[in-house]
């Protein structure tokens, strides 16, 4: 059942996508060579309580941590541990949450430890690539169009580059609960399922991986990594459609909350506004 939020539930929501985003800008200027994923996840737990909030994650069926610090081949849902420690040219994927009110935000980033010029340019490509799938599926969160708009638009970014698509893992609704329905894929065609109206809040939340999609969870039942142990890039924002368009409830000091009118600042610079919204 796809549950419509209220205005006044997607003000409270915005709240705690503030909360993520604040964690993420904090985390963004953290990161370095030498510090440990649970470094990382100390720094986050404070930070979301510092606001009154609380970890979306931490107790969720289990899951130990504030963050899911997932590494190069590994996909999603990594656990933060003091001896995973950051390396230049790592690939490291946080994806945090936080409740405020009753209601979740849900934002997910790939960062590459030291800076682009670390790595190749196939996996800076993949890093961009996949944000900028990210973005197009966020400008296509308008109302009027189609869930497998957004789907298709954000499968368009990698199809060119042959990239692999998880199919196991993808984005969802958000609200009361973390995980809500729709199922929101990252491949398919477009001008299918639900409707997008206003009230409907969505994370979406691409990862495409250099090598094959598929994948495999590895002994401690959580960490997703590439069946083949290539690399993987994971973006997620949590986004409420609006009459106004795409509300990107978890924008970050250096993103459009509102993509469609700061096309300019759309991260990617690919992504045909135009035709989005
Ligand atoms: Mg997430
Ligand atoms: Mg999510």
């Amino acid at each position: 059942m796809i549950v419509r939020k209220s205005p006044e539930e997607i003000e409270l929501m915005a709240r705690a996508g503030r909360v993520v985003a604040r964690l993420h800008e904090v985390l963004r200027d953290a990161i370095r060579p030498g510090i440990s994923t649970l470094d990382l996840d100390e720094i986050a737990e404070r930070e979301v309580r510092s606001h009154d909030a609380v970890p979306s994650f931490k107790g969720y069926r289990g899951f130990p941590a504030t963050l899911c610090t997932s590494v190069n081949q590994q996909i999603v849902h990594g656990i933060p541990a003091h001896d995973v420690v950051l390396r230049e040219g790592d690939l490291i994927k946080i994806d945090a949450g936080a409740i405020v009110g009753g209601y979740h935000g849900d934002s997910a980033v790939t960062w590459i430890v030291g800076g682009p010029d670390t790595v190749a340019p196939d996996v800076r490509g993949l890093v961009e690539r996949t944000r900028a799938g990210l973005w197009a599926g966020l400008c296509a969160a308008a109302p009027g169009r189609r869930l497998s708009d957004i789907s298709a638009a954000v499968e368009a970014h990698a199809l060119p580059h042959g990239y692999g698509v998880v199919r196991e893992y993808v984005g969802h609704g958000i609200g009361r609960a973390l995980h809500e329905d729709p199922h929101v894929p990252n491949y398919g065609r477009p001008g299918r399922g639900p409707k997008l109206v206003p009230g409907l809040v969505l994370a979406v939340e691409p990862m495409f991986n250099l090598g094959t999609a598929d994948t495999e969870v590895l002994d401690d039942d959580w960490t997703v990594v590439t069946a083949d142990g290539q690399l993987s890039s994971h973006w997620e924002h949590t986004v409420a459609i609006t009459n106004d368009g795409p509300w990107v409830l978890t924008a970050r000091d250096d993103e459009p909350a509102w993509p469609l009118r700061e096309a300019e600042r759309v991260p990617g610079g690919t992504v045909d506004v135009r035709e989005a919204g």
